[in-house]
């Protein structure tokens, strides 16, 4: 029996080989992998990482013997070049050839390039991979000026890391505010004025037109406003672009990743994708969308196991992310796209407080800043579908854990 091959050996194929083995797949389990390094968490690399207060071996997510304990094997440092459906095998990069009864693509993604001029010198960086990260932090170590282009999640945290190593740091986002898809106008202004009271030069509505070099090695980044910012090294966080290349070139269909039904499974009925390189229907949201965060890839990995296993059951999570940025937890659950109303809990300047955005009556997303409790409290609200009114939002005496009682109690049980 040729078994379970996973491509990608992150959080949605280690989860994938996980459950499918928890659940009771008892064919041989391969996941292959380009990288080098045991499978490893990524959101520290722009944090705790690049801080020096996390190390290379605290980023372990699971070691060797764990998988060899669960008869998975880890192949690791070889790339799978392409994906032969008919013959039923995926090509590695070394010429070897791996058969599969059961196939997960869990490919992920990479980070997005720049297209201007410039955008390839020396210098000019991205942050995705360990090997990225130990990168960006030697050379953090050497200078003195960071100008980081793009205001999202990867920007913003490199720029907090390396403003607490004591570097000038600019920003330049091209929207009118700072995580502008992600997040509630106030969660962005609460970030800008954080950003800004720690000294960095955050320029919003502006754009990169070009990036040129100095014979001394400096870099400036020059800007649609006419802006010439220098620094000594460029950091690029501009989003991620899903690797559906391998799909694609074996025939499945694609759009903004790879197109999966609610179990994850491709137009293959033997084989599946999940985490960041997947296109899939989210139920929350009701329409299909490609998310990028750790809690939808082990998700989804967990859902792909499950059939594979044998034990189908549909992906229906609640989307939820999380960034650190100084001494501010951000933590989003849910989706705010068309929200039309925002509701404020708690103070923006107290430093704590959520955001409850509503598309209609109904709740679509809370944003918190330093509310854990909160934001425990409105993951069971929003996957128990239950919408506390604005005025009880706005209202800090009112006990919205009190709303949870009853039927709605148990819808809420995560
Ligand atoms: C710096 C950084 C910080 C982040 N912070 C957060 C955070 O705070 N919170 C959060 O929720 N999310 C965060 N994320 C996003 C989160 O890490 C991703 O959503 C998550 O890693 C996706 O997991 P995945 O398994 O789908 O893919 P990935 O983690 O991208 O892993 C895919 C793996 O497949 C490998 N691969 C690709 N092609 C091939 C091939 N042909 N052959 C073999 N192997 C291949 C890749 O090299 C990679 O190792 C962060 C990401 C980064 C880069």
């Amino acid at each position: 029996m040729s078994g379970l091959v996973i491509i990608g050996a992150s959080y949605a194929g280690v989860q994938a080989a996980l459950t499918a083995r928890d659940e009771g797949y008892s064919a041989p389990i391969r996941i292959v992998a380009d990288e080098t390094a045991l499978p490893y968490q990524r959101p520290p690399l722009s944090k705790a990482f690049l801080l020096g207060t996390a190390s290379e071996d605290s980023l372990v997510l699971r070691d060797d013997k764990f998988f060899r304990d669960r008869g998975i094997d880890l192949v690791l440092g070889v790339a799978v070049a392409a994906i032969d459906r008919e013959a039923r095998t995926v090509g590695l990069a070394n010429s070897d050839r791996m058969p599969f009864d059961k196939l997960v693509i869990a490919t992920g993604s990479r980070a997005r390039r720049l297209d201007v001029p410039g955008a390839n010198l020396p210098g000019v960086l991205t942050l995705r991979t360990l090997a990225d990260a130990h990168h960006l932090k030697a050379e953090l170590g050497a200078l003195s000026r960071l100008v980081v282009i793009g205001g999202g999640f990867i920007g913003l945290e490199v720029a907090a890391s390396a403003s607490k190593l004591g570097k000038t740091v600019a920003v330049i986002e091209t929207a009118p505010r700072l995580l502008g898809r992600a997040v509630s106008p106030a969660v962005s202004q609460a970030l800008l004025d954080l950003h800004r009271s720690h000294g960095v030069d955050i320029r919003l509505d502006d754009s990169v037109t070009a990036i040129e070099r100095s014979a001394s090695g400096s870099l400036t980044v020059i800007c649609t406003s006419g802006a010439r910012l220098e620094g000594d090294r460029v950091l690029v966080g501009v989003g991620g672009v899903p690797n559906a290349e391998l799909a694609a070139m074996a025939g499945l269909p694609c759009g903004n990743g790879i197109i999966v039904d609610d179990h994850g499974r491709t137009a293959d009925p033997d084989i599946f994708a999940a985490g960041d390189c997947s296109d899939h229907h989210n139920a929350f949201i009701g329409r299909r969308i490609r998310l990028e965060s750790v809690q939808h890839a082990q998700d989804q990995g967990k859902t792909v196991g499950a059939a594979i296993a044998g034990r189908p059951a549909p992906y229906m999570s609640v989307p939820r992310f999380w960034s650190d940025q100084y001494d501010a937890k951000l933590q989003i659950v849910g989706l705010s796209e068309g929200a039309d109303l925002q509701v404020i809990r708690g103070r923006p300047a107290d430093g704590a407080f959520s955001v409850f955005a509503y598309r209609g009556p109904r709740l679509v997303a809370v944003d918190s800043i330093n509310r854990p409790g909160e934001q425990l409290l409105a993951r069971r609200l929003l996957a128990a579908a239950v919408s506390p009114t604005p005025t009880q939002v706005a209202d800090p005496a009112f006990d919205l854990k009190a709303l949870l009682a009853g039927p709605a109690a148990e819808r809420a049980r995560p």
